[in-house]
């Protein structure tokens, strides 16, 4: 059995909630890797250090496995979303629509505040939390492009000086394909 993930600063790089929702696998990229949703508790988790929600202890209760299907599922739309924005394309209709099923689904279980804050009250309504956090993101893009890293795949806004951000992380994927770069110059050379 996979251990749960502890989820540390460095699976936070993305600058908005919706794409660190999204980066929770080990990589996107070129196969996806290791689920970082391990289970319900990886789950809880998240959406506590997220502020989402307060830790399950607190609210007396859990995430449940049809949660955590559900998680997976809505992280596989915004994939689907998020690729096709940076990737400039038309925002394909199918998922968009089930976005909007997700954000409609757990709306009830979420109170909007007039500064446009929102609290979820549970698992779904934090869904639906994301769910229109991804819509807004859609409709509204940020003047700080949305893109993947070229290692990983990892979404994040790019709000590098001059916008060449290319790495989720410098300590992950830019050192790796940094290495990665001196040993084929090496195995040349030799
Ligand atoms: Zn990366």
């Amino acid at each position: 059995m996979t251990a749960t993930t502890e989820w540390v600063e460095d699976h936070f790089i993305a600058g908005d909630f919706a794409l660190d929702f999204a980066n929770t696998v080990f990589r996107r990229r070129p196969e996806p890797g290791a689920d970082l949703f391990t289970d319900t508790t990886a789950l809880n988790a998240w959406l506590a250090r997220t502020g989402l929600l307060p830790a399950s202890e607190e609210r007396g209760g859990g995430t449940t496995e049809a949660d955590l299907a559900d998680a997976c599922a809505l992280r596989a739309l915004l994939w689907t979303v998020f690729d096709a924005q940076k990737d400039h394309q038309t925002i394909p209709s199918g998922a968009f629509t089930e976005l909007l099923g997700t954000a409609r689904h757990g709306i009830e279980d979420l109170s909007i505040h007039p500064d446009g804050t929102t609290t979820p009250l549970t698992a779904q309504g934090a869904f639906a939390t994301v769910a229109l956090r991804a819509i807004t993101l859609i409709l509204n893009p940020p003047a700080q492009t949305i893109r993947a890293c070229d290692r990983c795949g990892w979404f994040f806004i790019d709000s590098s000086r001059g916008r060449r951000r290319r790495w989720c992380s410098m300590k992950t994927c830019g050192n790796q394909a940094k290495a990665a770069r001196y040993r084929s110059a090496n195995a040349q050379d030799g």
